[in-house]
């Protein structure tokens, strides 16, 4: 529907179908993300090393009291998201933006309305965080668009609220911190416990690039909600807060497979913190190790990648210059992320299209989410201030 269009059309379309007046319109953007090191740690309190990227979800919104519309370019029909309205379906995506409404009432009081069209660069359901985006980009524009700066921690942690209390996805924190907090050409360390952050700054020369496995996922199907009650079964059963608090040493009694998930969890909580340093001393040999082996212990012991996703990081590894691969994101489908040196990165699509995967590209690490300045017109131009405090 909207391809061969430029991007600011198809969003000013969105805007005009859901009644808004594209002149008027001031947009905000909010970033995917992919993720270095730290899968399926941030809900055991652990730690992640997400990085916000180039695709995002940008939203066209005018005020206008007491009404919640949005148009979609990548989406059927309306969604009607007045959050003192009956609630949506989590399989909606409007849910996701009746979430935000909701969340944000929390802490602000009613939220005024808004007239929006929504458009994103963000693959949905490929591991990259297309929802946390959407959340992130509608946050902004209901609360700048309301005349109240939320404090990024506020807007992040009221996205994360209506992820988990609306859409009914019981997801850790990683994405919307990623999407709010991202730096441009770094890496986040975040510790999902104190909510500390530290930038980490990628190496020159060193590039992400993404591939589709070619099967896509959706979260509220249920395999990953599965994981995460495994994890907090196991962490009962040891009698801590969270599988953050043990060693390897602690686990070793743990019934199959809870013994599997609190491994892969421990493990990748010191990958991390271990890739950290790689970044610091400029080790990308070692980088890329940690990353391998971060995906192979996401399929043999947390069990969340596919055949197609092995497969992917597996062809990956056979490209020059790769210097590490693994899947991205929750799992049971979606992408895989490979780190590859700067010179290698233009050979990189087709070698991998002659590998059978096709739409590999690079993506950079970028800013957190924010007002797009000059509106539409300012939407295809560079980075965009924050816009929040
Ligand atoms: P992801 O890994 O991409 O975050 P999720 O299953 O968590 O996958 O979220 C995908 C859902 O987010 C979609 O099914 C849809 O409801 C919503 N969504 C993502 N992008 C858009 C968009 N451009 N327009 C409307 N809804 C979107
Ligand atoms: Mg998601």
């Amino acid at each position: 529907m909207t391809i061969g269009i430029p991007r600011r059309q198809a969003l000013a379309e969105a805007l005009r179908s859901a009644g808004g007046d594209p002149a008027r319109a001031r947009v905000f953007r909010a970033p995917g993300r992919i993720n270095l090191l730290g899968e399926h740690t941030d809900y055991n309190h652990g730690f992640v090393l997400p990085a916000a990227i180039d695709l995002d979800v940008a939203i066209a919104a005018v005020a206008e009291s007491g009404v919640f519309l949005a148009v979609s370019a990548q989406m059927e029909g309306q969604a009607v998201f007045d959050p003192e309205s009956p609630r949506l379906s989590g399989d909606s995506w409007g849910s996701y933006l009746q979430g935000v409404a909701w969340s944000l009432s929390q802490y602000t009081g009613r939220v005024g309305g808004i007239r929006a069209g929504v458009h994103s660069t963000v693959p949905v359901g490929s591991g990259l965080s297309s929802s946390a985006a959407l959340e992130v980009a509608t946050g902004l524009a209901l609360s700048l668009l309301a005349g109240h700066a939320v404090a990024k921690e506020a807007l992040a942690a009221a996205c994360l609220r209506a992820e988990r209390q609306w859409v009914g996805v019981n997801c850790g924190p990683m994405d919307q911190w990623a999407s709010v907090f991202g730096q441009r050409d770094s890496v986040i360390l975040l510790d999902c416990r104190t909510m500390d952050i530290e930038t980490v700054h990628l190496p020159e020369g060193l590039c992400l690039a993404v591939v589709d496995s070619g099967t896509p996922r959706t979260l509220a199907e249920g395999g990953y909600n599965r994981r995460r009650s495994e994890c907090e079964q196991a962490a009962r059963l040891l009698g801590v807060p969270a599988l953050r608090d043990v060693g390897e040493a602690d686990i070793g009694e743990l019934p199959e497979p809870l013994l599997r998930r609190a491994r892969h969890v421990v493990r990748e909580n010191a990958r991390v913190m271990e890739g950290v340093n790689a970044l610091r001393a400029g080790d990308t040999g070692l980088l890329g190790e940690l990353i391998d082996a971060s995906h192979e212990s996401l399929r043999a012991d947390f069990e969340v990648s596919t055949p197609e996703l092995d497969a992917a990081a597996a062809a990956c590894r056979t490209c020059p210059g790769v210097l590490g691969a693994r899947m991205v994101g929750g799992g049971f489908g979606g992408s895989v992320m490979a780190v590859a040196w700067a010179d290698a990165v233009d050979a990189l699509p087709e070698r991998m299209e002659r590998l059978g995967f096709s739409g590999l590209r690079v993506v950079r690490a970028s800013e957190g989410a924010g007002e797009v300045v000059g509106g539409l017109e300012g939407l295809e131009g560079g980075d965009p201030p924050l816009g929040c405090r």
